[in-house]
């Protein structure tokens, strides 16, 4: 048996070897976001909006931003209806190379007026370490998308800074993964990670992916880290973004993140998942 801090030990170079027989863990690989080294909750403060606290935060606005016009007029629309902060995609991870692959910096500038303009946070995906520099210089928050939760070198890279993290759950990531790829961010010194489940892979295909609200009790239990849940990405339906929102609150989320477009019919992405103005509250 092996006591003490075990998570620079490697597992497989023990099971190489021939006389054994079987290793067990039986203390977790995570150290920092360990909630048994840091018993008390981690509250992440976005430029004074505080996630962990008894008070659910919202975030909402488009899948993608399509121009200034768009993501403004959202904006005003999500933060009059109660939005703590606002959303959008600038680089977009789409699964085909055809698809809309966002405005890239015109829609990250676009997006700091929107935020300006309402004095919310914004919070947007980074696909490349490349753009970096723009992200600690305009965004509030980086959002690592589901694609690119194992995305290790994009992990140590905004590990490296100090801006908050929103670490999305892969597709197909076990929780253990899921801790671990927030381990990578702290390890290197960012300890601003927020957890963010947002469905996933199952065999069921009527909703787009399955949300996995057992998360949110374990991810408590197991970091002290706050979680907030994406009912868009995980239902792939406006109509039941309500009941999953509610569901979430109830067991214990700290914050929702939420797909709204005033034209869903004609967005460039994610329309048929995206609450009009009008079901914003
Ligand atoms: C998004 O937030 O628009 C997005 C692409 O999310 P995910 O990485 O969860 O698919
Ligand atoms: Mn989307």
């Amino acid at each position: 048996g092996l006591v003490g801090d075990t998570s620079q030990i490697d597992i497989k170079t023990i099971q190489a070897n021939p006389i054994v027989y079987n290793v067990q863990r039986v203390a977790q690989p995570y150290k920092l976001a360990n909630r048994m080294f840091h018993p008390e909750d981690t509250i992440i403060d976005i430029k004074g909006v505080k996630i962990g606290r008894k008070k659910i935060v919202m975030m909402a606005g488009p899948c993608s931003i399509e121009n200034e016009g768009q993501i403004c007029r959202i904006a005003d629309e999500v933060v009059k209806a109660g939005a703590d902060m606002i959303r959008g995609g600038a680089y977009k991870p789409r699964t085909s190379p055809y698809a809309f692959q966002g405005l890239g910096t015109e829609g990250i500038l676009a997006m700091e007026t929107a935020g300006k303009n309402n004095n919310v946070p914004i919070v947007t995906e980074l696909m490349s370490a490349e753009h970096l520099d723009e992200f600690v210089e305009h965004v509030d928050m980086i959002q690592i998308g589901a694609r690119n939760m194992q995305n290790f070198d994009l992990l140590k890279a905004v590990g490296k800074t100090q801006v908050p993290v929103l670490l999305k759950r892969g597709l197909s990531a076990t929780i253990e993964e899921w801790i671990m790829a927030a381990e990578y961010i702290m390890s290197e010194g960012n300890m601003n990670v927020v957890f963010c489940e947002r469905g996933i892979r199952t065999f069921e295909n009527f909703t787009r992916n399955t949300l996995d609200l057992s998360v949110i009790p374990i991810i408590k239990e197991r970091t002290h880290l706050p979680i907030v849940i994406d009912p868009s990405h995980a239902a792939g339906d406006w109509k039941l973004i309500e009941s999953l929102s509610l569901a979430s609150i109830a067991a214990g989320a700290d914050g929702l993140i939420i797909e709204a477009h005033d034209d869903p019919e004609n967005a460039c992405s994610d329309g048929q998942q995206s609450l009009k103005p009008e079901r914003h509250a």
